[in-house]
């Protein structure tokens, strides 16, 4: 990989996605441009099925563009192999979704371990990573508990545990407090704001909250699939 401090970490231009085939399309994003820096907090906002998932799918890599450039540090992302792009993915994001995604029969410190797991990661030296990430979001006494028995609070921090576990550049959060109360919630969107000022960790948060938004440092609206504030 090349140098981490370039600048934009991710640029993108006149990106667009369709989805379905033939008479039956929908174009989800038309034309966005934006550049995000690294160390930058960036809330996507905008009415629900306005785009902002796709956008951040995109941005993590988790799909692509139908039409448009993507840059990550300067290297077109395009032309990835979809097995670099699941590398780079592990490597250099973490994720926080609204609906978790964690194995719920297996053990809360197993689900921090996963990314650590897929780079190949031994068993016990995982296992001794993952309870230091615990540590750091205060859940360690649930390490043996199955992930299914925590509350929606603890859940979203065990997310937040096993995003951190590979020390990544970028965290992409989709909604990351819509399935909690709002004190659970409060404390998770801390979390998730010191990790931007405190580790320098770039933070792209998809959020209906303004409050939330407010306190990232950058903010675009999202309309019909185009940047309609905040953008390049
Ligand atoms: P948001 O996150 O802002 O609510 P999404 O990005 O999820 O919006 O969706 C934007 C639009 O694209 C919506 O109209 C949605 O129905 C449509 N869409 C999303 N995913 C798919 C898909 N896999 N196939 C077809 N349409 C989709
Ligand atoms: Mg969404």
């Amino acid at each position: 990989m090349t140098n981490k401090t370039i600048n934009p970490l991710i640029s993108i231009q006149d990106l667009a996605k369709v989805y379905g085939k033939k008479e039956n399309t929908f174009k989800a994003l038309r034309g966005v441009t934006l550049d995000i820096n690294k160390g930058d907090s960036l809330a996507i906002i905008g009415k629900s099925g306005s785009g902002k998932s796709t956008l951040m799918h995109i941005l993590a890599c988790l799909d692509r563009p139908s039409s448009g450039t993507f840059l990550f540090e300067g290297q077109n992302i395009n032309r990835f192999k979809n097995r670099e792009l699941d590398t780079l993915r592990n490597e250099r994001f973490g994720f926080v979704f609204q609906q978790f995604f964690m194995n719920a029969n297996d053990s809360v410190v197993d689900n921090v371990a996963l990314p650590l797991k897929i780079s190949g990661v031994g068993l016990r030296e995982r296992r001794r990573h993952a309870l230091e990430m615990l540590k750091e979001v205060d859940l360690v006494d649930k390490a043996k508990n199955r992930a299914r028995d925590l509350s929606g609070g603890q859940k979203q921090r065990v997310c937040i545990a096993r995003a951190l576990i590979t020390k990544p550049d970028v965290i992409f959060a989709d909604e990351p407090t819509g399935n909690l109360d709002s004190v659970t919630g409060g404390q998770v969107e801390k979390m998730l704001l010191d990790l931007n000022k405190k580790k320098d960790i770039t933070l792209i948060i998809v959020t209906h909250d303004d409050d939330l938004a407010k306190k990232c440092k950058r903010q675009i609206y999202i309309k019909d699939g185009q940047i309609q504030k905040g953008g390049k």
